[in-house]
C-alpha cells in the first residue's frame, strides 16, 4: 500500500523569482506519512513547519520537489477540479480557532459548506452535521448546532474545527499547532480527541508543534526543522528520549521539565532564530553548535543513519570523525 503522503526534496525559496537573494524557507526536505501514521514536526518558529503544511495544500506552489499522494505525484500546475480534489483529500486544522471560525455563521453552516461544496451527503446534511459534532465530543449535537463561534470556548472552538476538517472526509489532515492556542487543561482533551479520531478513521496526520512533549504524546515518527532543514528524523520516542541531533538536544535542555506540567507550554530554544537570507555555508545549525568544527562548513552533512530507523543530520555521527574524537564527544 503506498504511503498517504511523500514529500521529496521539497523545496520553497520566497522572493527573488527562485533565483539567489531570495529567502530558501524550505530546503530539499524528504518524509513519508504512511496511512494511520501521525508524523509530528517539530521545530522554532520560522523554521519553515507551516511552509511545508501549506505546500502540500497547495496555498504555495513549490519551487522544486515532489508530492506525492497515495503514490501518485501532484503535478505542479493543477486545474480546478484537481485542486479541488487535492483540497478535499488534504485537510488543514489551525492554530487558533478563534480566526478560523467566521463569528456571524452557527456552526451548522460552518459544517455543511464543505458537504455542500465536495457534493457530500446529499439531502442527509443535518445528519451528517450532527455525527460530526458527536463524532468531535460536541453532544448533543443540537446544543452546538446552532451556536456563533464566540458562544464557544476556546476548546469547543477548535472542536469545531476539527469537525469541519472531517467533514471533507480527508485522508490527510495537517494540523498547524492545533492545540497551541488553547489552555493547558484542555490540550490533552483535544490532542485525545484527535488521536481517537485517526484511530477511528484511520487518517494519516501531520501533526506540527513547538512542544516536545506534545509530539512525543502525539506522533509515531517525529521530524525535526532548523532553519528549512530536516536535521532529524526517527520513532517519536527515539527522537525525544534519545536526540542525536545537536540541535533536538539543545530543545529537549530548553523544554520545561516534565513535572512542571504534562504539557509545556513553550521549548523555545535559547540562541538567536537563524536569519535565512545569511545561512552559514554547510550546517545550518553551525553558529550555534557547541560542537562545531571547521568541517561543519565544507557542506550540508547527509542524513546518518544512527539505527533504529533513525536518521540525524551532522557529522559528529560520520565514522572518520567519531574515531578522530575517539567518544570525547557524543550525541
Ligand atoms: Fe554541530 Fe557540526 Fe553537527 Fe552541525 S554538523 S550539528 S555544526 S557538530
Ligand atoms: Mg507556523
Amino acid at each position: 500500500m503506498p504511503n498517504t503522503l511523500d514529500i521529496v526534496n521539497l523545496r520553497k525559496v520566497f522572493g527573488a523569482r527562485g533565483r539567489a537573494g531570495g529567502v530558501v524557507a524550505v530546503n530539499d526536505v524528504s518524509f513519508s506519512i504512511a496511512r494511520g501514521e501521525v508524523l509530528g514536526l517539530v521545530g522554532e518558529s520560522g523554521s519553515g513547519k507551516s511552509t511545508i503544511a501549506r505546500l502540500i495544500a497547495r496555498l504555495h506552489t513549490p519551487t522544486a520537489g515532489e508530492i506525492l499522494l497515495n503514490g501518485q505525484p501532484v503535478p505542479r500546475r493543477l486545474g480546478g477540479r484537481a485542486l479541488k480534489r487535492l483540497r478535499k483529500n488534504v485537510q488543514m486544522i489551525f492554530q487558533d480557532p478563534y480566526a478560523s471560525l467566521n463569528p456571524v455563521h452557527p456552526v451548522a453552516y460552518t459544517l455543511k459548506r464543505p458537504l455542500q461544496i465536495h457534493g457530500l451527503a446529499r439531502g442527509g446534511t443535518q445528519a451528517e452535521v450532527d455525527s460530526l459534532l458527536e463524532r468531535v465530543g460536541l453532544s448533543p449535537a443540537s446544543t452546538y448546532a446552532g451556536k456563533r463561534s464566540f458562544e464557544l470556548s476556546g476548546g469547543q472552538r477548535q472542536r469545531v474545527g476539527i469537525a469541519r476538517a472531517l467533514a471533507a472526509r480527508p485522508e490527510l489532515i495537517l494540523a498547524d499547532e492545533p492545540t497551541s492556542a488553547l489552555d493547558v487543561s484542555i490540550r490533552l482533551d483535544v490532542m485525545n480527541l484527535m488521536l481517537d479520531l485517526r484511530d477511528q478513521e484511520g487518517l494519516s496526520m501531520l501533526f506540527i508543534t513547538h512542544d516536545l512533549a506534545g509530539a512525543r504524546y502525539m506522533s509515531d515518527r517525529v521530524a525535526v526543522l532548523y532553519a528549512g532543514t530536516l536535521v532529524e528524523l526517527g520513532p517519536a520516542v527515539e527522537v525525544i528520549d534519545r536526540p542525536q541531533h545537536p540541535y533536538t538536544q539543545l530543545l529537549k535542555s530548553a523544554a520545561p521539565k516534565p513535572d512542571a506540567g504534562l504539557v509545556p507550554e513553550t521549548i523555545e530554544a535559547r540562541g538567536e532564530v537563524p536569519d535565512l537570507t545569511t545561512l552559514p555555508p554547510g550546517c545550518p545549525f553551525e553558529p550555534r553548535c557547541p560542537h562545531a568544527m571547521p568541517e561543519c562548513r565544507d557542506g550540508l552533512p547527509k542524513m546518518y543513519d544512527v539505527g533504529h530507523g533513525h536518521t540525524a543530520r551532522c557529522i559528529l555521527h560520520d565514522p572518520a570523525i567519531r574515531a578522530r574524537n575517539q567518544g570525547l564527544v557524543t550525541v
